[in-house]
């Protein structure tokens, strides 16, 4: 068995990030040797700390929205993702597309915390960017699809989430889950996740568990996937706590 998680609004309170109701199941997890693999569209520098902190870094985690994977014991700050791949793409851009674009390594770490509502040091972690170069796009659409076009030619695929439009050479989190699950070859999988974005990663899993979206964006997974859904009753870590608890016991996870 082994499990994948989403964090803000799944394994994080939406707006505390505690993460306190959910001990009890994360204890049964790290006793019964299961897996924990984090999963968000955080850095790295932002996740290896809560890895080590949850006690689960002998697990790979997936960053920056499935872009990435950090190994177990890696700290983050040894990665050389493509990144700079990305910068160098961006400006192959026709310049006047290019100026519509203000990613992530265009802003002062002040403009970071504003887009993202951060605070300074917080947004200092989401600007060490490894795999992934979230931005804002100011065109309009009909310029944003000439832009696209003319990055796809480079490989670089697009992704709109929020008010961000993130910018990867692909890989998304279900393709990570499927890689890792087969390196550490297990067979059954567990998702959970409350957002559109973790959808490819529950629809995967053989037990995707759907937590209810604090924001009103919920997650639709079709009933007659491949994956069994559960849907928690409770969102955050209180819901992560209690729907993954039942399920480990319906599975015969010893208490
Ligand atoms: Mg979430």
């Amino acid at each position: 068995m082994i499990v994948f998680t989403d964090l803000d609004g799944t394994l994080l309170d939406h707006s505390s990030y505690d993460y306190a109701p959910a001990l009890p199941t994360l204890d049964r997890l790290r006793r019964a040797g299961i897996p924990l693999v984090l999963a968000s569209s955080k850095t790295a520098a932002e996740m290896v700390p809560l890895r080590r902190e949850l006690g689960f870094e002998t697990c790979p985690l997936i960053c920056e929205n499935g872009a990435g994977v950090v190994a177990p014991g890696e700290t983050g700050d040894e990665i050389a993702g493509p990144y700079s791949d990305l910068r160098k793409a961006l400006d192959k851009v026709d310049p006047p597309l290019r100026i519509c674009f203000e990613g992530f390594g265009d802003m002062e770490p002040a403009r970071i915390s504003e887009v993202t509502g951060l605070p300074l040091d917080q947004a200092l972690l989401a600007a060490r960017r490894a795999f992934s170069e979230p931005g804002i796009w100011t065109g309009s659409d009909t310029e944003r699809d000439a832009f696209l076009a003319q990055l796809s030619y480079q490989g670089i695929t697009a992704r709109h989430g929020g008010r961000f439009l993130t910018l990867s050479f692909g890989a998304t989190k279900a393709d990570q889950m499927a890689h890792i699950t087969a390196e550490m070859s297990r067979s059954v999988t567990i998702s959970l996740g409350d957002a559109p974005n973790d959808a490819d990663m529950l629809r995967a899993a053989d037990y995707a568990i759907v937590l209810p979206n604090a924001q009103g964006h919920p997650v639709e997974v079709a009933e007659d996937g491949g994956a069994r859904v559960l849907r928690a009753a409770l969102s955050g870590p209180a819901g992560w706590n209690a729907a993954l608890g039942d399920l480990l016991t319906e599975l015969g996870v010893t208490d």
